[in-house]
């Protein structure tokens, strides 16, 4: 559950920002696609667009500056969001809820330094806990040691989206000797400065023009005051109030973007002829098409059945996990049947379903992989 009250918008606003949104995906958010394609860059004056039309600060609460819109309420919002570029998408979906874990933890002054900025649109921030050479979660080898009113971290962080454009890195890390949860950080760090050495990833095969970052820390300098919580509450911090609307909002992107693979190919069955009829009308096709639409259907009221338990209760644990598993695996099973039904042209980067499958695929590992989602799921199951 979110830690401030929220004063949820009229439904006629909600109505009206849905029409806007779905508006702004078809005609602005697929110009930015072309760009974002042929530059492989995603450009600042997206985010200032995006910034400026207010559509980073949907989920926050208004005494934060954010618009207040419920969780269950944003998600079809964002649904709209994943139609769009994965690069747009993931803009949106970070920005939207990366406020969550900073703010459970923050003091009053880092809440004034940092969420209350991010939610502004004034700072970017990373979340930044994949390690190459430890397994996610309480496998954690970043670690600091503290001289004074001082950590000096050492460690390396990889596959880190705006991990080199972000102003500050939301990092977890753990104190020297450390073992498990315990002794884990969560710690605002500039991505440049004194010991951080930054390096932008390879190119990716979906979600073109994000930049990740390949991070490594030698001694780097950060202030304690930096630090979210105190010292054993970092994996806290990455994970209790955040990841489970995090595991809901990826659900939901997955949703989104089968949707999108799916008019698709509804567009594309009805006009293109073979054997003198539309493929449409071929029951193979059209019994694709079915499957693929009850696929959609089914993830969907998942994923809001687990989003109205979250607000409603919190934990949601299993829930969200079960939403991320089947929401991903769907999205796969979608986009696969939708260039199927495109035939060999739909392989070419002419046919806008070649990048939707391109960018499918990243989903499974956003908020954790099938085995980590089925790992909780039976871990919940056993106990
Ligand atoms: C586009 C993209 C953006 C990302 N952005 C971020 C980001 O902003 N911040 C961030 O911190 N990370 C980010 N990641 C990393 C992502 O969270 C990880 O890739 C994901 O959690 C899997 O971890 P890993 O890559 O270390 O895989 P590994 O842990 O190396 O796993 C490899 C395989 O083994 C399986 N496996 C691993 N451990 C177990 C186990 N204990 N039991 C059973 N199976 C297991 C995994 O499911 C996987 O199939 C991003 C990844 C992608 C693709």
């Amino acid at each position: 559950m979110t830690t401030a009250t929220q004063a949820a918008p009229d439904e006629a606003t909600l109505t009206a920002l849905t029409d806007e949104i779905r508006a702004y995906v078809q005609s602005d958010g697929e110009r930015w696609a072309q760009r974002i394609e042929l530059e492989r860059r995603v450009p600042m004056e997206l985010w200032d667009e995006l910034r400026e039309r207010g559509y980073l600060r949907l989920a926050a609460p208004v005494q934060y500056g954010g618009r207040g819109i419920p969780f269950t309420r944003y998600l079809p919002l964002l649904e709209l969001f994943a139609m769009s570029h994965a690069s747009l998408r993931m803009i949106v979906h970070v920005c939207n809820g990366i406020w969550r874990p900073m703010d459970s933890h923050a003091t009053d002054e880092q809440r004034e330094r940092f969420v209350l900025p991010l939610i502004a649109g004034e700072i970017k921030v990373a979340f930044t806990l994949t390690e190459p050479t430890a397994g996610t979660g309480a496998d954690l080898r970043a670690s600091v040691v503290r001289e004074g009113d001082t950590y000096y971290l050492s460690g390396e962080k990889h596959l880190i989206t705006f991990g080199t454009i972000a102003d500050y890195l939301l990092l977890f890390a753990r104190v020297e000797g450390t073992r498990g949860a315990e002794g884990t950080v969560a710690l605002m760090v500039p991505p440049r400065g004194e010991g951080v050495t930054a390096n932008e990833m390879p190119e990716t095969m979906g979600v073109r023009g994000t930049d990740h970052g390949h991070l490594i820390f030698d001694r780097a300098p950060v202030p304690v005051a930096s630090r979210l919580g105190a010292e054993g509450d970092g994996l806290g911090v990455a994970l209790s109030g955040f990841l489970a609307p995090s595991r809901i909002s990826v659900a939901m992107t997955c949703v989104g973007l089968a949707q999108r693979a799916l008019d698709l190919a509804l567009e594309y069955a009805k006009q293109r002829e073979t054997f003198g009829k539309p493929i449409a009308k071929r029951q193979a096709i059209a019994f694709k098409l079915a499957e693929m639409v009850t696929d959609i259907q089914a993830a969907r009221a998942l994923t809001m059945q687990s989003a109205h338990q979250w607000e409603a209760e919190g934990g949601a644990n299993a829930e969200s996990a079960m939403a991320k598993l089947f929401a991903s695996e769907m999205l796969q099973r979608v986009t696969d049947g939708a260039l199927q039904v495109h035939g060999g042209v739909g392989y070419w980067s002419s046919s806008p379903i070649e990048r939707v499958y391109r960018d499918a695929r990243a989903q499974r590992f956003e908020e954790g992989t099938a085995e980590i989602q089925k790992t909780t799921i039976a871990r919940d199951l056993l106990s």
